[in-house]
């Protein structure tokens, strides 16, 4: 396990450890002592968890979340498509001269090449978001999840004909398993700074108001291209970052230069 997990992870791995053995074989009394191995587990349960459900923990894998040197930037991300939607999304962009990041799913791409031909002329980029986008990748064996992505991968290359540099996991769940998979691969993991929720079936208005009230340049934007609201909401918010003199970038843009690199 200790070898698919990062440096700061492993540490806090080790602190914990240390902390919760001493907690627990110091000559507390009778009575305090089964009460702080519960305590201990639900926290190590807890920890657990926040680390594979928050994208940006860092403990598993490392992902580009936000770029605190694109001060007048920011990169709008769109998962789960191509689909039908998508063209309202494009051509809401064009008009607005933004540009974005599309982290497609593998078998949604036949029949929408046009579409992503489209999308890739008019200089956005594409984002590897699995084959399937199964609701149980997470649980898949490193070896299966490794499949998933390299199937949508080769996909992607075929379509544009150039290296897909990042991957963004479904539901944004990392873990050890996952951390396996991705070794040697070469991609960088995607997270984001900033989640719209736009699949929850809100309002736009509620919707534009939960991105924006803390956004800033530096910060991605997850955004959905299948959702009911995405295009109303990019209609409040195209004209919102334009207003704040905030461009939109891809991915590659917003990282170009100046950022650190962080490896998987
Ligand atoms: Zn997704």
């Amino acid at each position: 396990m200790f070898c698919c997990i990062s440096h700061k992870g492993l540490w806090w791995l080790l602190g914990f450890l240390a902390v919760g053995l001493f907690l627990v074989f110091w000559p507390w009394s009778a009575v305090l002592q089964p009460v702080l191995s519960w305590v201990l587990g639900l926290a190590f349960v807890t920890f657990t968890l926040w680390a594979s459900a928050d994208i940006c923990s860092g403990i598993y894998v490392k992902a580009h979340c936000s770029n605190s040197r694109q001060t007048g930037a920011v990169a709008l991300t769109f998962d789960d498509g191509p689909c039908a939607q998508s063209e309202e999304v494009l051509d809401l962009l064009k008009d607005y001269g933004a540009k974005a990041t599309f982290f497609v799913v593998g078998s949604r791409m036949e029949g929408q090449y046009k579409l992503l031909l489209r999308l890739l002329a008019e200089g956005h980029q594409l984002g590897n978001h699995t084959w399937a986008h199964r609701s149980w990748f997470p649980l898949l064996r490193p070896a299966q999840m490794r499949k998933e992505i390299m199937q949508t991968q080769t996909e992607i290359e075929r379509v544009s004909g150039r290296t897909c540099r990042f991957f963004r996991p479904p539901f944004g769940v990392t873990n050890p398993l996952l951390a396996k998979a991705l070794k040697g691969s070469g991609m960088d993991v995607a997270g984001w700074s900033v989640r719209s929720f736009d699949t929850r079936g809100e309002a736009p208005e509620v919707v534009f108001k939960r991105i924006t009230r803390r956004l800033k340049g530096g910060d991605v934007v997850l955004l959905h291209d299948t959702s009911v609201p995405v295009v109303p909401v990019l209609k409040l918010l195209l004209p919102w970052l334009a207003q704040h003199n905030l461009q939109s970038l891809t991915l590659d843009a917003f990282w170009a230069e100046g950022a650190k690199k962080q490896p998987i």
